[in-house]
């Protein structure tokens, strides 16, 4: 039986959005169509979010009625709650299958609903054209060309997970460790949005400011071969995305504090294509809080790499306006 509609619901942050955008143009690729209607629908993504208990309810009340609603519909929960196993038991009457986002094309085969002349085998691969490039690294699914939500705006993820285990955030155990997306994979992806007219793109990640991205490289010295890595951190990836030809400005969410260099913060307020906008979360102004909450920096840290990020705006950009953001948990 071939399964022909979707539909995804998405909670929380960009991040969700952007994988759903990439789940979206997976599910196409197999042969589904978005559904007019939910109730209409073969198959319900529910990319959820563990942030907030309001989220949270909201989640499972939905694919609650969903279930009660429709017997026959395949749900699949996958984003931060889909991990826990407190979820998983609390779900799995109405729950066909959980995955972690970084599994959801292997886990989706498992469901048996794919187009068997568009999935080959269960290894993984697909029709070409459907993927950036041959994927060689663990965050395969993002190297998905993703069905963007507007033709002005554009997520480009280029790490995800995160080591940081503050001490509120399911982050880390719902995504795992940090993975870097190939340098010259996240350039392909940018020059082919600029190239389709897209002009704000977003540089995402948990973490943006630890992006590590190794480099393969093979020189000849003296007729001999030899190879070594490169890693190249979040400013240089940062300086060739805007040197990149055209007309369009660039931003990144989120970075930490604790993470936050000089190099970084100089880079931002130089490059002409990055805009004048840091978001930094504080999450709280008292040390002893922060050093409950894990997040490894001070106040006087922090307010040390406000007055840095005003001086280098003024200093590169001077008469031009800058905002700085921040999150902070009140409760
Ligand atoms: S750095 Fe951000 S994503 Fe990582 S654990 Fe802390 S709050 Fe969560």
């Amino acid at each position: 039986m071939i399964y022909m509609k979707y539909f995804i619901k998405t909670f929380g942050c960009q991040m969700n959005t952007s994988d759903s955008e990439r789940i979206a143009a997976f599910l196409e690729q197999q042969g589904f169509s978005l559904a007019e209607k939910n109730k209409d629908a073969d198959l319900a993504i529910f990319n959820t979010c563990g942030i907030k208990q309001t989220a949270e309810n909201r989640a499972y009340s939905m694919i609650n009625n969903l279930r009660k609603e429709n017997k026959d519909v395949k749900i699949i929960m996958t984003g931060c709650l889909a991990n826990r196993a407190d979820v998983q038991k609390r779900m799995k009457k109405s729950v066909d299958l959980f995955t972690e986002i970084k599994n959801f094309q292997t886990s989706f085969e498992k469901l048996s609903l794919c187009h068997p002349e568009l999935v080959s085998g269960s290894s993984g691969t697909y029709k070409s054209g459907e993927m950036l490039k041959q994927v060689q690294h663990d965050t395969g699914y993002l190297s998905i060309i993703p069905k963007h939500t507007n033709n002005f705006q554009a997520y480009v993820p280029i790490m995800t997970g995160c080591n940081n285990f503050c001490s509120y955030c399911v982050v880390p155990h719902a995504r795992g460790r940090e993975i870097s997306r190939p340098a010259d994979e996240v350039i392909d992806e940018v020059k082919s949005l600029i190239k389709k007219g897209y002009k704000n793109v977003i540089l995402l990640g948990q973490n943006v400011n630890s992006y590590a991205s190794q480099v393969h490289k093979v020189r000849k010295v003296h007729q001999v071969h030899q190879e070594n890595s490169d890693t190249i951190y979040f400013p240089e990836l940062l300086k060739k995305i805007n040197s990149i030809t055209g007309k369009f400005w660039i931003s990144y969410v989120s970075s930490h504090p604790k993470d936050m260099s000089d190099e970084l913060i100089e880079v931002t307020a130089q490059c002409k294509k990055v805009c004048e906008w840091i978001h930094l979360p504080l999450q709280a102004g008292n040390d002893e809080v922060l050093r409950k909450m894990n997040r490894r920096y001070t106040h006087d840290h922090y307010l040390k790499l406000i007055q840095k990020i005003r001086s280098e705006f003024k200093k590169h950009k001077p008469g031009i306006p800058f905002s700085i953001s921040s999150d902070i948990i009140v409760g």
